[in-house]
């Protein structure tokens, strides 16, 4: 039944399937009834959000998609087009900040994907795609025995002969789009178990290496050891950790997504670290709610709660301990994109840019329309190829409409994702995380080393 008291937003009448069947949302966690009550139907997170931007469809926006909620706790059944315009959502959270209500948009999709995932059955296609997904991206090892054929794929010329004919894009746009987000691979040592502090040390901090970033952007987490030991910081990085379940929990897997926070809780809490930091935006939000993932869970939820205390984005961390390395000058203009699950999901947005422009020489750049997504979103861009590239080649427009010549943000997805789009636009400018930048600055190697990495 349709809530009589639901305001006068304007509802997306056409998406609900047949009243007939199995209420949506079972008592595992509903999206709450107050959080979707919170909503006042005002419209102002509309033109923040991407897909709305993209279709321009009530469904597809955020009140939308609350609207959706609120109909499946009053007792509608999931159809297929509900789960269609839940599934559109990025996660991007871009609504969250417009919304002067406070609505918590993060809380009711991440409970409404937990019940879709559990009781809405996929088509065989999607549910081979998402589980060859989750057989391989969060696991680590298994994403680095994948850069050796990509490595031989990259160097051999065939890439770009495939390319060339197109033939990959006619055939398997998924795998197409894949291929072409992978970044150029070169080889970087594993980092070290332990890494002592330069001078006085300040703090001892456990590190995540991460799984697309251990494995695609190992001179990333290099970097981010590097200039954590400069400011003074011991780092502890025990080679057996795994993923943090940041795709697991965004995807509505909550049960794998606590079986990863649980050996992540149990890999670090007694190394007898002062902070655990991650230079992953999406990692870091979900880490952020470990609290609230195992809260239900009386042998981890006070274990879950001491060490989310202790998580910190990278750039959070390096402002709040202030710098104490010297910053050599970096004769650069940088144009900085605020990754959505660093910016909108963790609320850091000054402490990156007050890193970067402490940095003597340094010229920063802001893009328009910051807040909208890259259409990266995790593996988003992986299920939803077409609109996922529409949204890349926007932020790629207004990324190379700075003039910068180079971009630099902190989550490995948007790399990949503005990369792949700039390319696709003959846009030259190279890219960077903050780390990079940071560490170039520290160790004097001077601009050219952002802007021609060593192949
Ligand atoms: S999370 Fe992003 S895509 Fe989803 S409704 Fe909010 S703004 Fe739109
Ligand atoms: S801005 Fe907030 S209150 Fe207004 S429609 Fe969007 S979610 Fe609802």
């Amino acid at each position: 039944m349709v809530d009589a008291t639901w305001g006068t937003g304007e509802p997306p009448r056409d998406v609900l399937g047949p009243v007939s069947g199995a209420p949506a949302f079972d008592d595992d966690h509903p999206p709450a009834k107050d959080l979707i009550a919170d909503c006042v139907h005002c419209g102002f997170c509309l033109p923040t959000c991407p897909t709305y931007v993209l279709w321009g469809a009530e469904a597809d926006s955020p009140r939308g998609r609350i609207y959706l909620m609120n109909e499946g706790v009053n007792g509608e059944p999931l159809s297929d087009s509900m789960v269609e315009h839940f599934d559109n959502c990025l996660g991007c959270m871009s609504c969250v900040t417009a919304c002067p209500s406070g609505v918590q948009y993060d809380r009711l999709i991440e409970d409404t994907r937990a019940q879709i995932e559990r009781r809405h059955p996929r088509t065989p296609r999607e549910k081979a795609l998402r589980s060859a997904i989750f057989a391989l991206f969060p696991y680590p090892r298994r994403l680095r025995l994948l850069r050796v054929p990509l490595r031989a794929y990259q160097s051999s010329g065939l890439q770009k002969l495939v390319a060339r004919s197109g033939l990959l894009q006619r055939l398997a746009p998924t795998l197409a789009t894949l291929e072409s987000l992978a970044p150029r691979l070169r080889s970087v040592p594993r980092p070290p178990r332990r890494v002592a502090a330069k001078g006085q040390q300040r703090a001892v901090v456990g590190m995540l290496t991460g799984c697309v970033q251990s494995a695609f952007f190992p001179d990333v987490n290099s970097a981010t050891v590097r200039v954590l030991a400069a400011e003074g910081c011991e780092v502890l990085i025990p080679p057996s950790q795994g993923c943090c379940g940041a795709l697991s929990v965004h995807n509505g897997r909550r049960a794998e997504a606590q079986r990863f926070a649980r050996k992540l809780i149990d890999t670090f809490e007694s190394t007898g670290m002062d902070y655990f930091v991650v230079n992953a935006a999406g990692c870091g939000s979900s880490l952020k709610e470990y609290d609230a993932l195992l809260a239900d869970d009386p042998a981890y939820a006070g274990r879950a709660a001491a060490f989310t205390a202790k998580v910190r984005d990278l750039a959070e961390l390096l402002h709040e301990l202030g710098p104490v390395a010297k910053r050599h000058p970096l004769d650069l203009t940088v144009a900085y994109h605020d990754a959505c699950h660093l910016g909108h999901a963790q609320g850091i947005r000054t402490q990156p840019r007050s890193l970067l422009r402490d940095i003597p020489a340094l010229t920063l750049r802001e893009i328009t329309d910051p807040e909208i997504c890259c259409g990266s979103a995790g593996i988003w861009n992986v299920l939803n190829p077409e609109p996922a590239a529409a949204l890349g080649d926007l932020k790629a427009k207004n990324v190379l409409a700075t003039g910068a010549s180079l971009l630099v943000t902190a989550n490995p997805g948007c790399l990949m994702q503005i990369a792949a789009a700039a390319q696709r636009q003959g846009g030259q400018i190279a890219l960077a995380h903050t780390a990079q930048v940071l560490d170039a600055s520290i160790r004097n190697l001077g601009a050219p080393a952002l802007l021609s990495p060593p192949g």
